[in-house]
């Protein structure tokens, strides 16, 4: 639905000579939600505006359902309102001296489409009954809360009967419990409409729940893609190991590998990991450990425990987070369940769960 191919975009003067958005080829399949997911400034946001027709790229094909919209090699440009989309941003432009329905009623009405009062307030109703809003239509907009205003843009966006939609943060200016509830329903919305959707965002939980697929960013190209499940489970690169959160990080050397896994030689032991990328024998890697993947004991009838004492330790509500240091390392596991009940200076086993540690190839072409 959405097909990408070679996009850069360079913006004048900025302090930074890279290239916001720095050869991107990328597809959206038809009715899938693709996330952009990356740290501040890597370039999702002008990606989304590329495709949108809010930028111009300086070279680069975008075609959407089929029909290209842009290429400035070719001199076809497609401008904002006549490509199929919808968009909804992060401050949801919601006016204030009107109604829910009449925001969404407006583009209807103006423009070039200038629906006669009955129609456009029809297709504006079925609009706010998507996102759940219907019964909210008549109530001033000041008087909705943050995650009904940002529901109304949604709304705005789907009276356009878009092929695609583009969704660039919009969850970003709610807070937390209405950010869980908002994104349900944009969820919600678009398994049921089947609509092809891109889903800006730099924060890794968001696109994990939302997404068929995550496509990984970092200064302006793409680091890694994927299903969310692989993205979160078995990232290949180092950045997206670090970026979702694998905090524990060791480095180590290949002994041995076979089809499923490699054995590496740690400091603290040998270890079984998920190999990725080249792996020969003798090569440097980082295995990352997720904090649930290190198990604490008191004692280590396996003998594959790693002697630590711990440093502290973190409530969070369903878990605990304990730090443990092991030799010059600074380890962090994770315990659900049952508290073991372990204080400052105690000593405990660190016991690692083989199948889910990753080794990756140290990044040797100096471009950390
Ligand atoms: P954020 O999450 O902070 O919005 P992002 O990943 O969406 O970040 P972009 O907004 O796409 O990143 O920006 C990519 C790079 O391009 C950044 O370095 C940014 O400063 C620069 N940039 C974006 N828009 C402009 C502009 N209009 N003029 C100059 N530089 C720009």
């Amino acid at each position: 639905m959405i097909e990408v191919r070679g996009l850069v975009k360079r913006f004048e003067g900025r302090a930074v000579s890279r290239n916001a958005v720095d050869g991107i080829d990328l597809d959206v399949p038809e009715g899938k939600l693709v996330t952009l997911l990356g740290p501040s400034g890597c370039g999702k946001t002008t990606t989304l505006r590329l495709i949108a027709g809010l930028e111009r790229p300086d070279a680069g094909r975008i075609s959407i359902g089929g029909k290209l919209v842009c290429a400035p090699g070719e001199g076809v440009y497609v401008g904002v309102h006549h490509r199929p989309i919808g968009v909804v941003f992060q401050s949801y432009a919601v006016w204030p001296h009107m109604t829910a329905i009449e925001n969404v009623m407006f583009p209807l009405r103006s423009g070039q489409k200038r629906l006669p009062r009955a129609e456009a307030r029809r297709r504006a109703m079925e609009a706010l009954d998507m996102v759940g809003l219907a019964d909210l239509a008549d109530r001033p907009a000041p008087a909705l809360s943050g995650g009904q205003q940002q529901r109304i843009s949604l709304a705005r966006a789907l009276t356009r009967e878009p092929e695609v939609l583009l969704l660039d943060e919009p969850l970003s200016n709610l807070d937390a419990g209405l950010r869980d509830r908002v994104r349900d329903e944009i969820r919600g919305v678009q398994q049921r409409l089947g609509i092809t959707t891109v889903f800006v965002t730099h924060d890794q939980d968001e696109a994990l729940a939302v997404s068929d697929e995550v496509i990984v960013m970092d200064r302006g190209r793409i680091v890694e893609r994927g299903a969310a499940q692989e993205i979160y489970a078995w990232p290949r690169e180092e950045f997206t190991a670090r970026f979702m959160g694998i905090s524990n990080s060791l480095p180590g050397t290949v002994l041995s590998r076979d089809a499923n896994t490699v054995e590496i030689d740690l400091v603290q032991g040998r270890l079984s990991c998920l190999p990725t990328g080249k792996l020969s024998e003798g090569s440097s890697v980082n295995v990352f450990l997720r904090p649930e993947s290190l198990v604490l004991s008191r004692k280590d009838p396996s003998g594959r425990g790693w002697k630590g004492t711990v440093e502290f330790s973190i409530y969070h509500g369903d878990c605990w987070d304990y730090h443990v240091r092991v030799g010059d390392t600074l380890l962090r596991s994770r315990m659900y369940r049952e508290k073991i009940g372990l204080a400052h200076g105690d000593p405990v086993y660190v016991v690692p769960e083989e199948a889910t540690a990753i080794a990756i190839p140290v990044n040797t072409d100096g471009d950390a």
